[in-house]
């Protein structure tokens, strides 16, 4: 016997209903986003490693998550993409679009983590990026996009963690002090955390480890610490979200997971997930980034969904389901099945959902298949209406009877019983 093959550790194959939820997931994402003026960008699925390496050399991300691509000879130089904003300002300094640059992505990640209910090693995120410029209102537009799209799906149990890490001096001035403050209680620190304070002490504040929390609890705070210039932004950012009428908690000790964040951050947590993996997205301001991919010195700011953990939230909270099947008419076809091979071919080409059965099969057997494919009508042909030129109409759902017209008025007699509650109405 052949061997048997599984999806890889830490993969999921998602089957229909799943997969269209998820389609539309993300198709209403890109709707949202090109209604705000961004538009799409596809970036490759893996960049030289460099690129990710730049971006965050002292996160676990990049230093411990990355899937490497094996060259033929020699070291990895290319690594699967871990996230996209990466990629997204790697292709700014590429091309060098007019700025602002708004653009938005969909697409699947890949991270080497241990696997756990939310957390997988391919996943998928939308997100968005603003380059060019550092108008803190484009800060709250991202943060309102995101908002915005949550509430869209139905999700009412998102809260938005809002912190500045500030940038500059302040950020240098901070980081010494945070820094002296911990070594001040090294003994009492993870070992992980003693590792993490050397390259930066801002990831400290991340550690979810119980040992560490006291003294990340008594941490002094970036908002502390912000220069005038960096406090102006963030109090203009601030009250933009307070126009918008949009909530947020603030949270000093709210840094993210890479390392190139300036000024604003923000994480989306969902009180309907377990606190472990209950990130739905976050963002925040990159203004270095660009550059250190070798570009110009322009401001970034964006954002990142994590696709998954989103449907999971929307099951717990019982919201945004998964769409019906297309298939609007079955044709049942009792001859040679050649009367529903054309009349499939015409209904799908005038837009209508249409599917037949295969191999010959009985009419009992055919009208099995026409239920459970959740179509409204059949079209029937048998020997009958063949021989006459007709087709018989019977409603699979909700009651009436069954007519017989030409078979020449058939998308005519269709469009009348399917009225305007068609499948493919966007509403749906
Ligand atoms: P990050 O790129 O780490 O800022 O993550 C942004 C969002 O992506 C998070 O809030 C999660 O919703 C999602 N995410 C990150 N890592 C994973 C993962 N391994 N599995 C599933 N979702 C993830």
């Amino acid at each position: 016997m052949a061997d048997t093959f599984q999806a890889p550790r830490g993969t999921r194959d998602i089957l229909a209903p799943e997969s269209e939820r998820w389609h539309r997931l993300v198709a209403l994402f890109g709707e949202t986003a090109r209604r705000a003026g961004y538009r799409a960008v596809i970036p490759p699925m893996f960049e030289d490693l460099a690129v990710f390496q730049r971006v965050g050399e002292s996160t676990e991300v990049v230093r411990k998550e990355m899937f490497l691509l094996a060259e033929r000879e020699g070291e990895a130089r290319q690594a699967l993409r871990p996230e996209q904003t990466a990629s997204v300002c790697r292709i700014f300094a590429q091309h060098r679009p007019a700025t602002p640059w708004k653009v938005f992505y969909a697409g699947s990640n890949f991270r080497y983590e241990r696997p756990q209910k939310g957390r997988y090693r391919q996943f998928d995120q939308v997100g968005a990026e603003v380059l060019g410029t550092d108008d803190p209102d484009v800060d709250v537009e991202c943060i309102a996009l995101a908002w915005r799209f949550y509430q869209r799906i139905g999700l009412t149990r998102v809260r938005l963690l809002l912190n500045s890490l500030g940038d500059g001096e302040g950020r240098a001035a901070y980081l010494e002090s945070l820094r002296r403050y911990f070594d001040g209680h090294l003994d009492r620190l993870s070992a992980q955390s003693r590792e993490t304070l050397a390259t930066n002490p801002l990831r400290v504040l991340d550690s979810k480890r119980p040992e560490d929390a006291e003294i990340v609890a008594g941490a002094p705070t970036m908002v502390e610490h912000l220069s005038a210039e960096d406090g102006a932004h963030f109090a203009r950012v601030r009250a933009g979200l307070d126009a918008l009428g949009i909530s947020y908690e603030l949270a000093p000790r709210l840094v993210r997971g890479l390392d190139y964040y300036t000024r604003t951050t923000f994480e989306f947590a969902s009180d309907a997930l377990d606190a472990a993996q209950n990130a739905v997205g976050g963002g925040g301001r990159y203004d270095g980034l660009v550059a250190d991919l070798g570009g110009p010195s322009v401001a970034g700011v964006g954002f990142a969904l994590g696709v998954d953990r989103i449907l999971l939230a929307c099951d717990a909270e019982g919201v945004f389901g998964p769409p019906e099947g297309a298939v609007e008419v079955f044709v049942i076809s009792t001859v040679d099945g050649t009367d529903a091979l054309e009349l499939c071919d015409a209904l799908r080409s005038a837009g209508i959902g249409a599917d037949r059965a295969f191999d010959g099969r009985s009419m009992k057997s055919q009208m099995k298949a026409a239920d459970r494919s959740g179509a409204r009508v059949a079209v029937i042909v048998g020997e009958d209406e063949r021989r006459a030129g007709q087709v018989s109409l019977r409603p699979l759902r909700g009651g009436g009877e069954q007519s017989t017209v030409p078979r020449a008025d058939v998308l005519a007699a269709l469009r009348s019983l399917l009225g305007g509650d068609r499948a493919d109405d966007p509403g749906r």
